[in-house]
């Protein structure tokens, strides 16, 4: 089968079949496609879709690219949750360590940055040591004595993934309902879990644009998720605004930190409570009213923050981390971006302070870039706040200064200050389940 013909057929808006299919993913993983081709297939589907049925045997030829983990050994079910992208996205490290501190089983595989959204991986990376590539064997030990492990895609688990999601982060080949349920579904049907709870957002700063895209793709995720016999559910949020206050890797740590310690921005801590709550009820712990109290209380004794500093000493990290944040990466630089006008704050673009974090160095724009852990963009205000001509809105930390200058021009950009008082709008807006 040549690899141009499979090409042209999805680029002149055909089906393929599941050996075509198949046959890619293979040549995916052995190398025997270059990235070229690769890419090129990557932007037909983005550009013609795929149906149900070739969204199901990607997905399926990605799980079968590598090893399906069998955690069976463990007692409990086996949850985990995985975001479709956005801009202040921290949950994961907050919520894996709370589930885990109420009796859930949370083997964890995330992602790095992709596209203009931050990955888990690069945030955790961010603390000094933290190994995200552990061999399956330590994976599954963790998992038996911590109860939760937070590691990215291996050679062994969705290796597949793992390719085609760095290629897709420097093709602009990520806003794609298939691509990103087969990149999904794939890590997590492979890691062996039972349950997911998906965030699928929707907004600016999400690959989902829309509400109405946004369910499609949630729609999409629970059929492959349910369909594999992992029981999936989603949480549609909104992505118009950044997540919290911090963007960009180590700041986004120490706001996880904070949050896991009882003093996180409302929205962040609110919504990672409910995603967490969800993987307790789905776990069998606790029913719904039950579980978000249980949640809190792991917030409230420290639980969770116990088992967040477990994970970061088991998986090589300093976990002094958690009590100082100095042995973060720090920049040495600030900037503040101040309110030209007094009034409400009625709007920050998510995209706006995502493309600033990026431009200091937040984000990679080639497969081989490295990326700067220290800098982002710190936010003084939140939707619906007054402030005064002057205030600052937000903060950005960085180390070049040949970056501040366009990276100002877009944060200050991102606000949208009005005369009149505004209230923001509640994260969660429906569910897929
Ligand atoms: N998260 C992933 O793991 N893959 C995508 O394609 C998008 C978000």
């Amino acid at each position: 089968m040549r690899a141009v013909d499979v090409i042209a057929r999805k680029r002149d808006g055909g089906t393929l079949s599941r050996d075509e299919i198949q046959a890619f993913v293979r040549a995916v993983t052995d190398g025997a496609w270059p990235e070229y081709q690769i890419s090129a297939l990557l932007m037909a589907i983005v550009l013609r879709g795929m149906t149900a049925e070739e969204t199901a045997d990607l997905t399926e030829a990605m799980v079968h690219s590598g090893v399906k983990v069998d955690l069976s050994h463990l007692p409990g079910l086996k949850i985990d949750k995985h975001s479709t992208g956005g801009v202040g996205d921290k949950t994961s490290l907050i919520l894996a360590p709370l589930a885990a501190a109420c009796g859930v089983v949370v083997p964890m595989m995330s992602g790095r940055a992709l596209g203009h959204t931050g990955g888990t991986l690069d945030k955790l990376e961010s603390i000094p040591g933290f190994r995200t590539g552990l061999l399956l064997g330590e994976f599954q030990r963790m998992l038996a004595e911590v109860g939760c492990s937070m590691i990215g895609q291996t050679a062994e688990i969705a290796p597949a993934d793992k390719t085609l999601y760095a290629l897709r982060d420097v093709t602009a080949t990520v806003e794609s309902i298939p691509l990103i349920t087969a990149s999904i579904m794939s890590k997590k049907i492979a890691e062996g879990i039972d349950a997911l709870v998906l965030d699928v957002k929707a907004g600016r700063g999400a690959f989902m644009k829309t509400p109405e895209t946004a369910r499609a793709l949630a729609e999409s995720l629970v059929a492959v998720g349910n369909r594999a016999g992992v029981r999936t559910e989603a949480l549609l949020t909104t992505m118009d605004a950044p997540l919290g206050c911090d963007v960009g890797n180590a700041l986004e740590v120490i706001e996880s930190i904070e949050t896991l310690k009882g003093r996180g921005p409302r929205d962040l801590e609110d919504l990672s409570v409910r995603l967490a709550a969800r993987m307790v009820v789905l776990a069998g712990e606790a029913d719904s009213a039950r579980a978000e109290t249980m949640v809190r209380a792991a917030i409230g004794s420290g639980a969770g923050l116990e088992i967040f500093r477990k994970i970061i000493a088991w998986q090589g990290g300093d976990p002094r981390v958690v009590d100082d944040y100095g042995l973060l990466p720090t920049a040495s630089r600030r900037h503040a971006v101040a309110a030209s006008s007094p009034g409400y704050v009625a709007d920050i673009d998510a995209m706006g302070i995502a493309r600033a974090a990026m431009r200091l160095g937040a984000g990679r724009d080639r497969v081989e870039d490295a990326i700067d852990p220290a800098v982002g963009v710190r936010l003084r205000v939140s939707v619906g706040d007054q402030v005064i001509a002057g205030q600052p809105l937000a903060e950005l930390h960085y180390n070049d200064s040949g970056r501040l200058f366009e990276a100002a021009a877009l944060a200050g950009g991102a606000f949208t200050i009005s005369d009149l008082a505004v209230t923001a709008a509640p994260r969660i807006f429906a569910e897929v389940v």
